[in-house]
């Protein structure tokens, strides 16, 4: 069995043009599942992590709007939330489409934390905007009263807060699931993990964990994992079949089977997109530097095929030679 990390993006779960109705995430689930059953029967040892951008983005509107009447929970319990939503969507899907292939597997969603250090640079400068747009005079209040961090948003007028992406340092979970999975029971199990890129957590000096308010991209969490777990491939899984150049262009160059040195390349060249494209290439390039084997990039259609060597970007180890 070949260990594989795949990386669901928020495609996976929610369209665009989605509203993030369960009914719409429950069909869009059922044309993810089927490639990932497909790969557990076909004798993968497989790991799901998965993105949560529209997910807690609907928690926090609506913890803001139920403000005055509920109180709303800070966002690292939002994430919390929204890992629970996401795992348990997964596992009743995932599970009914195994059962299908008569395939017996548990799948088991945990609710994971990520460890960022509190002396990233992110803390000091919040890049992401989250949440609903304020007025001027409510966004002075919100900064004032409750710390946050609130910048205009010329585009769609308005405020909104901004969060720190801090880089995710530690995977919390690493060493229990690492055991789990050594000890045989990926025959038994598909572990879902570190959603959302895991809660953010910071280390205080009693060496307990405190949430923090930050968003961590799911696409460095899925490196983090892929090596913590001394993964074969890490499969990172978007809407668009591979990564290109020349992207957004009228004749974009698809990526199938490129070396690292090539691939880095092309990064460094801002071949991709910064927030999208750019951290996938980011982590499966890291993924390769710590020991990992193989890195793949595609939408689920292509899934099968990108792992078949016969479809997506794939990119794999070079061996140093001596
Ligand atoms: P996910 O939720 O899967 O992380 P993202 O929107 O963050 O999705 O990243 C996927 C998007 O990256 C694609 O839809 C595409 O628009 C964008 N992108 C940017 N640069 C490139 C590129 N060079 N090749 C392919 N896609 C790119
Ligand atoms: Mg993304």
């Amino acid at each position: 069995m070949t260990r594989l990390v795949v990386a669901l993006g928020g495609n996976a779960i929610q369209r665009a043009h989605d509203h993030g109705t369960w009914a719409e995430s429950v069909r869009q689930m059922r044309r993810t599942v089927p490639a990932l059953a497909e790969l557990v029967r076909a004798g993968h040892e497989l790991v799901v992590t998965h993105g949560n951008g529209p997910q807690v983005g609907n928690l926090l509107r609506e913890a803001e709007l139920g403000a005055p009447e509920v109180p709303a929970p800070p966002m690292h319990v939002l994430d919390a939330e929204s890992e629970g939503q996401i795992g348990y969507l997964i596992a009743v899907e995932l599970e009914a489409e195994l059962r299908r292939r008569r395939v017996s597997r548990t799948v088991v969603a945990l609710v994971g934390r990520t460890e960022v250090s509190p002396r990233d640079p992110a803390f000091r400068r919040p890049t992401k905007p989250v949440g609903r747009f304020y007025s001027a005079s409510d966004a002075r209040r919100r900064a004032r009263e409750d710390g946050w961090v609130m910048a205009p948003d010329p585009q769609r007028g308005g405020w909104r807060r901004l969060v720190p992406s801090p880089r995710p340092r530690r995977w919390l979970e690493a060493a229990a699931v690492r055991r789990m999975l050594d000890a045989g029971l990926g025959a038994h199990l598909v572990p879902v993990v570190a959603g959302g890129g895991g809660i953010p957590v910071v280390r205080e000096r009693s060496g307990r964990y405190r949430g923090v308010d930050a968003v961590i991209d799911k696409d460095r969490t899925a490196a983090l994992v892929a090596y913590a777990l001394a993964a074969d491939t890490l499969a990172i899984v978007t809407d668009v079949p591979g990564a290109a150049i020349g992207f957004g262009s009228p004749r974009p160059t698809w990526l199938g089977a490129v070396d690292p040195a090539t691939l880095g390349g092309y990064l460094r060249r801002g071949e991709f997109g910064e927030g999208s494209m750019a951290p996938k290439i980011e982590a499966g390039l890291a993924f390769l530097r710590r020991g990992g084997r193989r890195f793949v990039v595609t939408d689920i259609p292509s899934l099968p095929a990108a792992l078949a060597g016969r479809a997506g970007t794939r990119v794999e180890r070079t061996e140093p030679r001596g």
